[in-house]
This record gives C-alpha cells, sequence and structure tokens, in this order.
C-alpha cells in the first residue's frame, strides 16, 4: 500500500473527506451534510467519523498526516480557523491542534480556494507552470495565486481575497458589506439575481420555465444560454464582461503564467470564454493579453488533493514548498514582523 494522505475539505454545506495518493489519486472518498450551524465540536466529530469510515475502507493505507482545507479567514501557519461566514460558532478555532492532537499526526491547513490552487496547479489544469492565478466563481468568488511556485499568503495568509477586490462603484451590496466587490457582480448568485429579476414568474419565458417558476439560477442561464435563448445569451455576456475585468485586474496585479478558472459556473467556460477574452483584449495591456484563460480540470476534488499534497509533498528536497519551509524556518528566528526599513540598532 502506497503513503497516502488523508484530506478534508470543509465547506459551509458539505464536509468531503478522501484518501489520496502521492501521485495526486484519490482511493477513497466519502462526504457528510456539514453541521454548520452546530458549532466548531460537532464538525470536528464528523470529521473524526469520515475518517474512520474512511480508514476502514483502505485498513492497510499508511497514512502520513492530514491535509485540510476550510473557508477563509484563515491563518495556515498558525493553524486556526479564524471566523468563517459559512460556519457558525467558529471563532479562532485552533484546528491543526486539535486535529494533531486527535490523530497524533502531522496536520496542515489551508484556505479551501488556496488548496484548490495548489490542486490544479500540482495536479491539474496548471501542472507543470510557475504561475498561476485560481479563481472559482460559484456562490461567490474566491482565489489563489501561485506566484513563483509557491502559494502567495500575505499577512496571516489572508491575500488573495479577489472576490472582495472592488471593481465598480455601484450595484448590489456584498455579504461584506461593501459595494461593488467582484463576487457582488460576477458571482454564480449575482448571475441569478439579474435573470430573476430581468424575469418574472408566470412570463413563459425560458429562464422561469427552467426555474419552475422559482429564482433563477446561474446554471439556468448557462442551460438556458446554450440553446440561444436571447435573454440568456445577453445575461451571459454581461458576466464574460464582468469576469473579463476581473481577470484583467489579476493579470495586471499577478502575471501569471495562467489564469484557471473553476467553481460551479466553469460548467458554462466554452460560453463565457470569448467575452472574457475579448474583455481581456480591450483592456490589459499588451504584454498581459496572450496569457492563457482556462478552465479547471479537477471539479470539486481540487481542494482535497491540494490539501494532501501538503502533507504528502512537503519537504521534498527542491519543491517550492521546502523552500517556503526554509524561508519561514529561518524569518522565525529573526522576527519576521519586524519593518523591512527598521534602523539596525
Ligand atoms: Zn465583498
Amino acid at each position: 500500500m502506497n503513503t497516502v494522505a488523508l484530506a478534508f475539505d470543509l465547506g459551509g454545506t458539505e464536509l468531503r473527506g478522501a484518501l489520496v495518493e502521492r501521485s495526486g489519486d484519490v482511493i477513497a472518498r466519502v462526504s457528510a451534510p456539514t453541521l454548520a450551524g452546530a458549532g466548531s465540536e460537532a464538525v470536528i466529530g464528523q470529521i473524526i467519523t469520515l475518517a474512520d469510515k474512511l480508514l476502514k475502507q483502505h485498513p492497510q493505507a499508511k497514512v502520513v498526516g492530514i491535509g485540510m482545507c476550510a473557508p477563509g479567514p484563515l491563518d495556515p501557519k498558525a493553524g486556526i480557523v479564524i471566523g468563517p461566514p459559512t460556519l457558525a460558532g467558529w471563532h479562532n478555532v485552533p484546528l491543526i491542534d486539535i486535529l494533531s492532537r486527535q490523530f497524533g499526526l502531522p496536520v496542515r491547513l489551508e484556505n479551501d480556494a488556496n488548496a484548490a490552487a495548489l490542486g490544479e496547479w500540482r495536479f491539474g489544469a496548471g501542472r507543470g507552470t510557475g504561475s498561476l492565478v485560481f479563481v472559482t466563481v460559484s456562490t461567490g468568488i474566491g482565489g489563489g495565486v501561485v506566484a513563483d511556485g509557491h502559494i502567495y499568503h500575505g499577512r496571516r495568509g489572508l491575500a488573495a481575497e479577489i472576490g472582495h477586490m472592488t471593481i465598480t462603484g455601484e450595484g448590489d451590496r456584498c455579504f461584506c458589506g461593501a459595494i461593488g466587490c467582484f463576487e457582488a457582480v460576477a458571482s454564480g448568485t449575482a448571475l441569478g439575481r439579474q435573470a430573476t429579476r430581468l424575469t418574472a414568474p408566470g412570463d413563459g419565458s425560458l429562464l422561469r420555465r427552467l426555474a419552475k417558476d422559482g429564482d433563477i439560477s446561474a446554471r439556468h442561464v448557462v442551460e438556458a444560454a446554450r440553446t440561444g435563448d436571447a435573454t440568456a445569451c445577453r445575461l451571459v455576456e454581461a458576466e464574460a464582461r464582468w469576469l473579463g475585468i476581473g481577470f484583467t485586474n489579476l493579470l495586471h496585479l499577478y502575471s501569471p503564467n495562467l489564469i484557471v478558472m473553476g467553481g460551479g459556473l466553469a460548467n458554462g467556460f466554452d460560453l463565457l470564454a470569448p467575452g472574457i477574452r475579448a474583455t481581456v483584449e480591450e483592456r490589459a495591456m499588451q504584454a498581459y493579453r496572450d496569457v492563457p484563460i482556462v478552465p479547471a480540470e479537477l471539479g470539486d476534488r481540487a481542494g482535497l488533493v491540494g490539501a494532501a499534497s501538503l502533507i504528502l509533498w512537503e519537504g521534498e528536497p527542491g519543491t517550492a514548498l521546502a523552500m517556503v519551509q526554509n524561508d519561514e524556518t529561518r524569518s522565525g528566528a529573526g522576527g519576521q514582523d519586524e519593518p523591512a526599513l527598521a534602523p539596525r540598532a
């Protein structure tokens, strides 16, 4: 039996677990609806139950550690889930401490979008590239940046919260409280909301028929656009333009070799791509226009395999993570929080 990692992807609606090999192959998967309203102890109980199930399926598995991803904000280095809006009762939960004590194994924690970026970079659409930006567009918009061979973390691991970059001065209020966030105008939720506003129950439109006269979702818009429905096609065009504007910002900020788009709306990537491309051509400076924008390849296992790779790839000589770790070790001794320009005593 090969060496494997236990991997968990803690979401606001679903908790997923897997056993993952070093190749990124998932040899077992389990999931449960997250007890999101029940507080951290209940959910940690679910993690333990799922781990038992996985290990029963593969009693010979040589588990070397646990890679875990959860919604931000979280501090990957300190191993603390700070307070995700989708999970009630999680305030500064020291998840790495709790799980490593429970299982007696090394545990690594990463923001879910960063873990998915790692997964796509190591095993999916971004294999072999040095820098990429991963953007997940579904209920919200999240992202992760792999820069020069490692995840870009920033202060407290909070970097690349790209859903909340301000992209316009008007429109609906974002759940974060601000107006004009990328997420507020371009998420799947925003797309569905626009479609719902443009139509009315019982108006006979294809969009409303697909939604059985209820609220329209992004999935319905993509489905209707595939049949050539004029309203849906206009909505897809507007959506592609917002995505193109956001992606142009990301190109200018990070200069990646590749932008990878995942999340539920990636199901409509083929419909969105021409509009995204046209907007980037129009708005990005010349030197950034030829960067490929591609759909994600790993679907909902990107976070799991990315989290597992934190355990399975860690410390291998010559890997980016080994380099990051060395940096951390070095700066840990010298007080990395000192201002870079502090006068020398
Ligand atoms: Zn926001």
